[in-house]
């Protein structure tokens, strides 16, 4: 049998894309898009809208392990400058959640959900690192944004990074039924999806 008769169809993935509110600030929602848009993929949904309070508490439902690790890495920033931290490694990353609704309820972001062959990894390599400022260059937060840890923590706000992208299918799959309502994704092929994901190329010489 040849190796693509036996390959498994392609893995076929839809992931949660949020362009928080320093994106559309800044300008960069036509350059991010692009960025995503290039790889292949294949935007299923797309919105412009301002989260209310309840939906971004249920997008990040972050559980007391993440708020302990978050927590002290905020911890850590403050002891290297000289301040003696006041609340527990939990409680700072309780607050890092209610910095995020402060952050994702000032104003507009844009939604989208993008789908095609391994599209949540593929879009979290495209992101980079939560951190800007340490984030890979050629990444979308290491080329187009300059916030660090240590600023954040002396601002007492979330870090501005730009995006979000769901990290697992799984999550992907529970984020983007926050955020869209099933009519709201659309099913739909595009012309190039036969190049990248075809066995038969016939038709392309005349
Ligand atoms: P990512 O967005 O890279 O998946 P996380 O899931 O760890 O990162 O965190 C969610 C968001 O919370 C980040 O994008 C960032 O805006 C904010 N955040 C994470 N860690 C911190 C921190 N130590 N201080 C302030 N904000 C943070």
């Amino acid at each position: 049998m040849s190796p693509q008769l036996s390959a498994p169809k392609y893995h076929k993935e839809r992931t949660l894309v949020l362009l928080k509110p320093d994106a559309v600030q800044r300008a960069l929602v036509g350059e991010i898009i692009r960025r995503i848009e290039r790889t292949g993929l294949k935007i299923v949904a797309l919105k412009l809208f301002v989260p209310t309070k309840e939906q971004v508490l249920r997008h990040y439902n972050k559980d007391d392990a993440w708020c302990e690790k978050k927590g002290a890495r905020v911890i850590e920033e403050l002891k290297s400058r000289g301040v003696e931290p006041e609340k527990t490694a939990l409680e700072y990353g309780r607050a890092i959640v209610e910095q995020l609704v402060e952050f994702m309820t000032v104003g507009p972001v844009v939604g989208m959900v993008v789908e095609g062959n391994y599209a949540v990894g593929v879009v979290r390599k495209l992101v980079g690192g939560t951190e800007p400022v340490t984030a890979d260059i050629g990444t979308i937060r290491g080329d187009l944004t300059v916030d660090s840890y240590g600023h954040a923590a002396w601002r007492n706000t979330a870090v501005r990074n730009l995006m979000h992208a769901s990290e697992t299918e799984e999550e992907a799959e529970r984020e983007i039924s926050v955020w869209f309502t099933p009519e709201e994704l659309i099913n739909y092929r595009t012309v190039w999806e036969k190049i990248l994901y075809d066995v038969n190329l016939d038709g392309i010489l005349e």
